[in-house]
């Protein structure tokens, strides 16, 4: 089992042709409203690629919030100890210009008012060959659940979104540290990959830093070194490639294949996501990652 702590997020997108400035009202194109959170979207990814995961945070008792339960459900995560509490669930306010620039705003409602892990979410965590976290969630909660799964002995898979100072307590805990360039670069104030890794494994004792189109950069402190090859696509929307990466990675890990394996996966998953639109609906089934790895 893979366990989620992390943030669920109605996404309400619309797509105007320029953004309006304060004070100003323009004509949107269109609105979608699409269900997505870091949390949320690595649970889906993980358990579309074939994991068998739990997701544990909360959603309001708004129908954003039933909404988003439903949607988890339907990809087949476990939502049994997903709280709802009083009050809006977490949303993500996004214009989006023709041009391709955007703004968003994002309000974390009940994803704010997880403080920490339950007792719940404690039992779910021991039981679990991996936790999956992200920094959508209030830090101290974020600590606790790494802090409960290390105890547990239970490997911590932390992607450093959105960027800001790590505690010492936090890495402390950490088996595996997945940030994307620019994650990586803010924490360790280094812009040369090779650096910036070492950096990291100073702090964790394995790392993956994420680099788009370019694949990625993967070393442990044991020693291992390899670049990830990204798979050449023609890639329609990045959304989400990132959580697309890391839910794969577990699933791989979770089912015992080597580095060099598991990041392949992980790379053909994102590989496939980046070329269909949206976040949680581009994610890939285990049937199509295993049919792209035996073209590829
Ligand atoms: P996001 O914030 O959009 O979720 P991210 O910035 O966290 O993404 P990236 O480094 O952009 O993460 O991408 C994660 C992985 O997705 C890459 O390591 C790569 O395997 C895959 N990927 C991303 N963009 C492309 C692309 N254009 N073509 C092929 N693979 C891609």
């Amino acid at each position: 089992m893979i366990s989620v702590f992390g943030s669920a997020n109605m996404d309400l997108v619309a797509y105007v042709p320029s953004a309006p400035k304060l004070g100003e009202t323009v004509t949107g194109r269109a609105f979608r409203t699409i269900p997505g959170g870091k949390g949320a979207n690595q649970a889906i990814a993980a358990a579309r690629a074939g994991g068998q995961v739990a997701f544990l945070g909360a959603v309001g008792d708004d129908s954003f919030g039933a909404a988003l339960r439903a949607t988890l459900e339907e990809a087949g995560v476990d939502v049994a100890a997903l709280r709802r509490v009083e009050g809006p669930s977490g949303i993500a306010h996004i214009v989006v210009e023709d041009a391709g620039g955007n703004s968003i705003i994002v309000v974390p409602g009940a994803n704010g008012r997880v403080t920490e892990p339950s007792g719940d979410d404690l039992s779910v965590i021991a039981g679990s060959s991996a936790l999956l976290l992200q920094l959508e969630l209030p830090m101290e909660a974020v600590i606790g659940a790494a802090q409960a799964a290390q105890l547990s002995g239970v490997a911590v898979i932390l992607t450093p979104a959105p960027a800001q100072p790590l505690p010492e307590e936090l890495l402390d805990a950490v088996s595996l540290i997945v940030p994307n360039e620019h994650e990586a670069a803010a924490i360790t104030g280094l812009t040369d990959q090779d650096k910036a890794l070492d950096a990291l494994l100073e702090r964790v004792p394995e790392a993956v830093i994420t680099l788009g189109s370019e694949g990625g950069l993967y070393g442990s402190r044991e020693g291992a070194r390899l670049r990830v090859p990204a798979v050449r696509v023609k890639a329609v929307d990045t959304t989400a490639a990132g959580d697309t990466f890391v839910g794969a990675l577990s699933v791989a890990r979770s089912e015992g294949m080597a580095p060099a394996d598991a990041l392949h996966f992980a790379s053909v998953a994102a590989s496939i996501s980046v070329q269909r639109e949206g976040a949680s609906t581009s994610m890939p089934t285990r049937a199509e990652i295993d049919a792209a790895l035996n073209t590829g």
